[in-house]
Parts: structure tokens; C-alpha cells; sequence
């Protein structure tokens, strides 16, 4: 994945130069795990998960008394390896349904972050899955933003719920709660609300969002973030957990090539898992994330 590549390597880098190693001592340890720690912040990982990931690896490491392992620098890897799932959010952690249909999932996160597009990629998943989403544009602040979700819905296949013009048009929170109710009605198994997003994290638009929280009681509220925003997501992650409480994260944009440390953090710094991850601007780029999998694949 492009946008881990250069921490790949370094990670890489630093494991294979205790390879040569038949005995590790606590020195080669301690290099190893400043090599680590240098990789990590240079990717963007936040200082603190960094530090907490780094004094978990060395006890680890230390502790594993490497002088009578079969094959230490194996060791070394593999307690890397699982403290790089545990920061990932350890256990993959699946869409939560209703127990009572519609599921309604929320879509949260600054402007620009692939909320609309994660909206399409989403309602395509579920229904090669046999649901019945209803994609529904409660982002009524940008004025391309209904018909931009309308391109992507009928790319999907999905119905869209859009206001009426002058039937609450400007009232995202009543179209939201109208979407649910028609969704109940028309046998719509799943709703998917796209929420509006600015630049910068908005007071007032915080405010709507937890409006249309409060009134549609989502069963997920799904907190989207490009992972190429570096050292700023874990302020706006922090900020949107304070505004909507989001239950679980989507990272988007892993195909791009800057460095996406920051990402890997929110996670971590927020205790909300990574649900899906989105990996290019296709509907088909799109898969739940496996911590497992992403940190082997950080660490191939
Ligand atoms: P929104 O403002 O949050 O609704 O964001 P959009 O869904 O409109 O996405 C903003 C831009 O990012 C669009 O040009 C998308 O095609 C692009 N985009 C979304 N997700 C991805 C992704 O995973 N990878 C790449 N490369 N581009 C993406």
C-alpha cells in the first residue's frame, strides 16, 4: 500500500539488520527499537503511540530472554508485528446491524475526506451482500454535493434520498429523519447518511452533525478521514469524537503516496476501530480493514 510504503521499508530495514544476529543482546535491542521509533515519527505517527509502541516492543523484546530463543530476530518480528495489530485496533471489528431494520450508519469527517464516494463503495458492499441501502444527502451545504452523491448512488445501483426542493430543503436533519422513515417503509434495509464537511473543523457544522446523530439514533456513525492529511488527524479525530461520538473510523486514500502515520494513529488515540478502509476513487476500492492484515502487509 502506497501510502505506508516508506515506513514499510524502514520497519523492513531496521527487523533485518538483527537477522544476521544469532544472539541478541539488550544493545542490539535498543538500536533496533530506535531505528523503529525514527520510522514511526517520520511517518507521521503520533509522539505519544509512538512512545507507547516503542517501550511495549523493547519490554517485550527484553523480556522474551532472546539468548535462548530458537531464532530471536523471528521473536523480535513477531512481537512487532502484534504491537503494530494492537495499535491497528487488535480483532477486526465488522459493521454493527440493527437488531430491528433500517440499520442507519452515519457518515462523518471534514470536507474532501471521500465521504461521498465511501457512501457509493458502502451501499455497492452491502448490497453484494443482498441488503437494500438507501443512500441519503443530508450534506446540503456544498451545492454539488446531492447531485454528486446522486452520480455516485446511480453508479451503485442504490436509491438516493434527496430533499425535495422546498420541502426541507436546507434542514439536513429533517431529511435525514425523513429518509429513515421512508426507508422503513420502502423495505430499505440500510441507511446511509452523507453529512456535510468543511475544511476545518466547524463548530456549527459539528453541531448539525450531532443533530442529525440525535434525531436518526444511528445504529454506526462512521468518522471518514484521508490519510494523507498527516499531523492533523489526530486533532480533527479528537474533535470529531468530542462533536458526534463516531463509533468506528474509515481511512481513505490509502493509495496515495504521502505518509500515513497520523492515520494509524486515530485508532489508537481515539479507542474507535478502523471498520473500512478505501483504496482508490473506484467503487470497487473499498474493503473492511483486517488490523492482521494491514500490519503484515506494513511489515512485508
Ligand atoms: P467528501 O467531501 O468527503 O464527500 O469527499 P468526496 O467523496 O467528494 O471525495 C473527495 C475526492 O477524493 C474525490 O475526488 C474522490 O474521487 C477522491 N477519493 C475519495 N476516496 C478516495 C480514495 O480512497 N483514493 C483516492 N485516490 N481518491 C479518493
Amino acid at each position: 500500500m502506497a501510502t505506508f510504503g516508506s515506513l514499510s521499508d524502514r520497519l523492513t530495514a531496521a527487523l533485518a539488520n538483527l537477522r544476521g544476529k544469532g544472539v541478541l543482546t539488550a544493545s542490539d535491542v535498543d538500536g533496533t527499537v530506535r531505528e523503529i521509533r525514527r520510522a514511526l515519527l517520520d511517518a507521521d505517527v503520533n509522539l505519544d503511540v509512538v512512545k507507547a509502541f516503542t517501550a511495549k516492543v523493547r519490554e517485550r523484546a527484553l523480556g522474551a530472554d532472546l539468548s535462548k530463543a530458537l531464532n530471536p530476530a523471528q521473536q523480535v518480528v513477531q512481537i512487532v508485528n502484534e504491537e503494530l495489530v494492537g495499535i491497528l485496533g487488535g480483532q477486526q471489528r465488522r459493521l454493527e446491524f440493527a437488531k430491528q431494520p433500517p440499520t442507519v450508519i452515519m457518515l462523518a469527517g471534514l470536507q474532501g475526506a471521500g465521504k461521498t464516494t465511501l457512501a457509493g463503495k458502502l451501499a455497492k458492499w452491502l448490497e453484494n451482500d443482498g441488503h437494500t441501502p438507501l443512500l441519503v444527502a443530508a450534506d446540503l451545504q456544498r451545492p454539488n454535493a446531492v447531485q454528486q452523491l446522486q452520480v455516485v448512488g446511480e453508479q451503485a445501483g442504490a436509491t438516493v434520498f434527496a430533499p425535495e426542493p422546498g420541502n426541507g430543503v436546507g434542514d439536513p436533519v429533517r431529511v435525514a429523519k425523513d429518509a429513515v422513515r421512508f426507508a422503513r417503509d420502502k423495505q430499505h434495509d440500510v441507511v446511509i447518511i452523507d453529512t456535510a464537511g468543511r475544511l476545518g473543523v466547524d463548530a456549527e457544522l459539528m453541531k448539525q452533525a450531532a443533530n442529525i446523530r440525535k434525531a436518526t439514533d444511528p445504529d454506526e456513525v462512521l468518522f471518514v478521514i484521508d490519510a494523507m492529511i498527516g499531523q492533523d488527524a489526530v486533532a480533527t479525530a479528537k474533535a470529531f469524537q468530542d462533536g458526534v461520538d463516531f463509533t468506528g473510523v474509515v481511512l481513505t486514500k490509502l493509495d496515495g503516496d504521502a505518509r500515513g502515520g497520523a492515520a494509524l494513529s486515530v485508532a489508537s488515540i481515539t479507542g474507535r476501530p478502523i471498520v473500512f478502509a478505501s483504496t482508490g476513487e473506484k467503487l470497487e476500492d473499498f474493503e473492511p480493514f483486517h488490523p492482521d492484515r494491514m500490519a503484515s502487509r506494513i511489515l512485508d
